[in-house]
């Protein structure tokens, strides 16, 4: 066991509740993709079932298939990802829907139910100045040809994503409301679905008929500039595996690239890069014990850090005591800060080794 890696469901529910009470009536919608940002998509997913949660977004179909058995028959899922060639038929069993992002995509979908002799559901999304997924403008025609015979496909609604919406300040959040309205006034049948976490903080006008948010849900904190307003649900406390007093001048972990300037009290801790913990932490991170900082030092290994524990009482710790790797006194983004990345990055490269308990 590296560490106890421990989700509470109760928090991860009331920020669903919450969430849902602000958009209302938005409908609130989770995104649930990556094994719900490493958490465990069957406890997450449920856990957002009991508190009303009817709709969930995955990246891909493999997801999807995994997920369905979980979930009673009223909660859809659909794939952000699209629809891949060859997978049309496993697309249909699977009982998602895929959120189609282009014109091919529509029409192998569309060749799909005529098949099948069933009309098939969909959603579109529509590039709002992403580049990433979805229609741009010069399909736009095309896709309204296609549309007019909608004996074969369903649409459910539209969608798009936006780039910058952990930043209420950033213009690109108007231009992209801008732009789907323009979409809307073109296929103006259609609910819109356009925010996730970040957006779902902005102005009422991004809501919509539907949000997806995903990151506020596991406590991430959705706009950087404001405080958190949603709560924790994750926390890491990983265990001292060994303690060492080391004089001045001792080179420490790999490379010795830390080299102590005095008396110093060293503790491993049973977790390393390849249980999520960045190597870019090296001798930057820090942990925490009873609210004592306590700095990395040296590189990070896979299996294992070192921490300075110097300003610990001596008996403090000892093997087996825990440390906070995140939790009250060290939240993701402070980690994710000292790595140099985003929390949503630690979050999905957690690992598997850690103990997973569910509260
Ligand atoms: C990942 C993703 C989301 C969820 O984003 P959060 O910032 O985690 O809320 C929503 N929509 C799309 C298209 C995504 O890829």
């Amino acid at each position: 066991m590296s560490g106890c890696l421990t989700i509470d469901l109760g928090a991860l529910g009331r920020n669903y509740t919450k969430l849902s009470s602000i958009l209302a009536p938005s409908v609130t919608a989770a995104v649930v993709k990556a094994n719900a940002y490493g958490l465990g998509a069957r406890e997450v997913t449920t856990t957002l079932y009991h508190h009303g949660c009817r709709h969930f977004f995955v990246a891909q179909l493999q997801e999807a298939r995994s997920l369905r058995g979980e979930l009673a028959n009223d909660a859809t899922i659909y794939i952000l990802n699209g629809l891949q060639p060859g997978s049309e038929r496993t697309c249909v069993e699977s009982g998602a829907i895929p959120v189609i992002n282009s014109l091919d995509q529509f029409y192998r979908w569309r060749a799909e139910g005529r098949l099948q002799k069933r009309r098939l559901n969909a959603v579109i999304q529509f590039d709002t100045g992403m580049s990433r997924l979805g229609f741009s403008p010069d399909e736009w025609a095309a896709l309204k040809v296609a549309l007019r015979d909608q004996v074969d496909v369903e649409i459910l609604f539209i969608m798009s994503h936006l780039a910058s919406s952990d930043d209420p300040f950033n213009p690109q959040n108007a231009d992209q409301l801008a732009e789907m309205k323009r979409v809307a006034d073109e296929f103006e049948k259609y609910g819109i679905c356009l925010a996730s976490s970040g957006g779902a903080f902005l102005d009422l006008k991004y809501h919509g008929f539907m949000v997806r948010p995903g990151y506020a849900l596991y406590g991430g904190s959705p706009v950087r500039q404001l405080p958190n307003p949603m709560e924790p649900v994750v926390r890491l406390d990983v265990a001292i595996i060994q303690t060492r007093t080391v004089p001045p001048g001792t080179p420490v972990g790999y490379g010795g690239s830390f080299i102590t300037a005095r008396t110093t009290r060293l503790a491993t801790i049973a977790a390393g890069y390849a249980d999520g913990l960045p190597r870019c932490l090296s001798s930057r991170g820090a942990v925490y014990f009873d609210g004592n900082r306590l700095p990395i030092v040296g590189r990070v290994s896979m299996d294992t850090i070192i921490i300075d524990i110097s300003s610990l009482p001596k008996e403090a710790v000892s093997s087996g005591s825990m440390v906070e790797v995140i939790g009250p006194h060290q939240t993701i983004e402070d980690l994710a800060d000292a790595a140099g990345t985003i929390g949503y990055e630690l979050l999905t490269s957690l690992g598997n080794r850690y103990q997973r308990v569910y509260r």
